[in-house]
């Protein structure tokens, strides 16, 4: 089941081999013009698919690039290129201090609690004491689905005091007990729908202060939840959790189910945050460290 997903989206991009299979130094130009479209509808979106194809192009003009094989070895480069190139480290990153904090953010239906349970899971089995804090204080069922990952992965779990706090001030009660109860990582849930998209990221933005000021360096990661289906929808959406909470890496879900998985090269591109996990199923062992190299291999044709 190792990325599914990934393979399934190069059944879109099975195209792409019969499109090199095609290449002569004659016929270069018209051939990246439609690899450039094969691309985008497989979700690269229409500047990343550029950039690749560019990569390309330079390769050609500068006589590196000169056999079908070249071409094949020069595209899987340049994706590689895209996706390993944002500073930040690729795998989870939790600061030198106890508890390492972690906010999780996204959509509803994305994912997010799932993700949750299974990070819970991982962390716990590597032997790491964990809290979650239920700060989805808007979704009536939130807190009880975080009860039962908690309970599976032998977590602790944190939920609000009373119908009036708000998620910042759980949050910030949640990393008290963490520092109290020597708890190695802290997992923060977050809304993923208020009335206006506004007062959603308003909250997030108060979720992360509140972090902060009481350990400077936390949240340490700042996770993205964005749901594997919706291709390069999800773009739109990464920008504007990007734009409030400053993400420092991606968790791409539902990855075992779909064609669309191209779309993280370009959310990758242009929001320069690494894509850290991928969720290929909805039991506590599907989630899977981000590996560039096994993500494009199994991408490409
Ligand atoms: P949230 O609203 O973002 O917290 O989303 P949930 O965690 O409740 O997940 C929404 C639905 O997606 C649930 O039915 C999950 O079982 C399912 N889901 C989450 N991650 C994955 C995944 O990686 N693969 C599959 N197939 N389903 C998933």
């Amino acid at each position: 089941r190792v990325f599914q997903g990934a393979s399934k989206t190069r059944e879109r991009l099975g195209v792409v081999d019969e499109l090199i299979g095609l290449w002569t130094l004659e016929n270069a130009e018209d051939t990246l013009e439609e690899l450039e479209e094969v691309l985008i509808a497989a979700d690269f979106g229409p500047r990343t698919a550029l950039k690749i194809v560019d990569t390309i192009r330079d390769g050609l003009r500068q006589g590196r690039v000169k056999s079908q094989d070249d071409i094949r070895a020069a595209l899987r480069t340049a994706i590689l290129k895209v996706l390993n190139s944002p500073e930040q480290p690729s795998t989870l990153s939790l600061g030198s201090s106890r508890p390492g904090v972690i906010l999780v953010v996204g959509v509803n239906g994305g994912g997010k609690t799932t993700t949750i349970g299974k990070l819970a899971h991982k962390l716990q089995g590597e032997g790491a004491k964990v809290l979650l804090a239920a700060g989805d204080t808007y979704r009536a069922a939130a807190a009880e689905q975080l009860q039962g990952w908690a309970e599976r992965s032998g977590s602790q779990l944190i939920a609000r005091a009373d119908q009036q706090q708000k998620p910042a001030s759980l949050l910030a009660a949640a990393l008290d007990a963490a520092k109290r109860g020597n708890t190695d990582v802290l997992i923060c849930d977050t809304s993923g729908r208020l009335h206006t998209n506004y007062e959603l990221m308003e909250e997030l933005g108060s979720c992360k202060e509140a972090l902060s000021k009481r350990m400077a360096d936390a949240p340490h990661e700042v996770l993205l939840v964005l749901d594997g289906t919706t291709g390069l929808n999800m773009l739109n959406q990464a920008r504007e959790f990007h734009d409030m909470v400053k993400i420092t890496g991606l968790v791409l879900t539902k990855l075992d189910g779909t064609a669309r998985g191209g779309a993280v090269v370009s959310v990758v591109d242009e929001l320069r945050v690494p894509c850290k996990f991928v969720g290929v199923g909805e039991t506590v062992a599907d989630l899977q460290a981000f590996n560039a190299e096994a993500f494009v291999d199994a991408l490409l044709p």
